[in-house]
């Protein structure tokens, strides 16, 4: 019998949160003990020996994922949250969802000049969510080494579009 893949454990929930979408439900991933130390190893792999200094993960599920990767690497997580949520003092970057826009926050002090940053989340589509972290990142100086995603949606062009900007993409599954 074949093991399972990363890809195996992920959940399709159709119409959530709206009718048509086809929600990629990563928590069943999350939720077992295989699939877990599977992603955390394979996001994890290509950055072992590299100079990283932290991990930034996007909310939510990118902090369950830089957690754990920040622990395997030895070096710090920061968070990149929605508005309102960081106590001390942030600079915000707003950015395009289908319908209106949104605004993620970044403490001012959590990334100083010249610090690699590996960012992380758990899926990649338009790209929207993580070139707005991006940008707090590079606002405070940190030097992008790449950005990690358990999923890849190639037809929403998230990668294309964070290539095109000089990024490094790295996912498990499409
Ligand atoms: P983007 O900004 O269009 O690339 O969307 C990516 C962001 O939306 C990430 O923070 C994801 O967690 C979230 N997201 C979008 N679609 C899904 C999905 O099908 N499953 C899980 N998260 C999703």
């Amino acid at each position: 019998m074949q093991h399972k893949t990363v890809k195996d454990y992920i959940r399709t929930i159709p119409d959530f949160p709206h009718e048509g979408i086809m929600f990629r439900d990563v928590t069943t991933l999350f939720a077992d003990p295989r699939g877990m130390r599977l992603t955390i190893d394979q996001m994890l792999a290509p950055y072992v020996g590299m100079q990283i200094d932290k991990v930034v993960g996007l909310e939510a599920r990118g902090f369950i994922l830089g957690g754990a990767v920040a622990h395997q690497l030895s070096v710090g997580f920061v968070p990149v949250r929605k508005a309102g949520k960081l106590p001390g003092s942030v600079i915000s970057q707003d950015y395009e969802l289908e319908y209106g826009t949104a605004t993620v926050e970044l403490h001012q002090d959590a990334i100083k000049a010249g610090e690699k940053i590996l960012v992380v989340d758990d899926l990649l589509a338009t790209g929207g969510t993580a070139e707005a972290g991006i940008k707090l990142i590079e606002r405070l100086g940190g030097d992008i080494v790449s950005c990690a995603f358990i999923v890849d949606l190639p037809e929403l062009g998230g990668r294309k579009r964070l290539e095109a900007m000089g990024y490094d993409v790295k996912t498990l599954c499409d």
